[in-house]
């Protein structure tokens, strides 16, 4: 069994915090989790404990380079998945056997804003599509603010957080987009 980030060979045992033991590599303090050991502490902990919002005061793991990881259990090449919007690492998951690794620092950022007990959604294609979304709606909106100057774009964001909690809103927005098909069905028969 050889670490994927140090090719070493010696582990130990460590207790992760409620009943879960990883194995962690000696030298560079990266953890591995087999994918049955995650699952059952994730059904015998049996609740997913809320997320906790920002989290700057949290230590920022110094993670080593990720390229050309390989399985400790399988050989096969380790995947790396983006945990959230915010999170300064990826986790890296067998595309085989689906063991987690965790490097020095990881688990404890994650535990700290309960996403530790996550990891089983991260690696879904839902999860995934979600992160992406978000940062395409953060470059279109750098890109509007760019073009607009930051008081147009205050005006925008005020008006949009205005339409956005607004019953009315579809109406708002046939109105002002002028598309006389949707101002048409949007009009309650008489
Ligand atoms: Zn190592
Ligand atoms: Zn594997």
């Amino acid at each position: 069994m050889k670490c994927p980030v140090c090719k070493k060979d010696e582990f130990s045992s460590e207790e992760m915090g409620d009943g879960l033991a990883a194995l962690r590599c000696d030298e560079c303090q990266g953890h591995w989790l087999p994918s049955f050991v995650y699952w059952k502490w994730l059904s015998r902990r049996g609740h997913n404990a809320p997320e906790i919002l920002g989290g700057a005061d949290n230590p920022q793991p110094k993670s080593p380079p990720k390229g050309g990881r390989l399985c400790p259990d399988c050989g096969r090449i380790l995947i790396k998945y983006r945990v959230k919007k915010g999170v300064p690492f990826t986790v890296d998951r067998c595309g085989n056997c689906a063991g987690l690794w965790l490097d020095q620092g990881e688990w404890a950022y994650l535990k700290k804003r309960n996403l530790h007990d996550d990891l089983d959604y991260i690696f879904t294609a839902v999860w995934q599509t979600r992160i992406r979304k978000e940062d395409s709606a953060d470059a279109a909106a750098e890109s509007l603010a760019k073009a607009l100057g930051p008081a147009d774009f205050k005006v925008a964001k005020k008006i949009r957080v205005w339409l956005d909690q607004h019953p009315l809103r579809s109406r708002i927005l046939a109105y002002l987009t002028g598309s006389a098909l949707c101002l048409a069905l949007l009009v309650p028969s008489r």
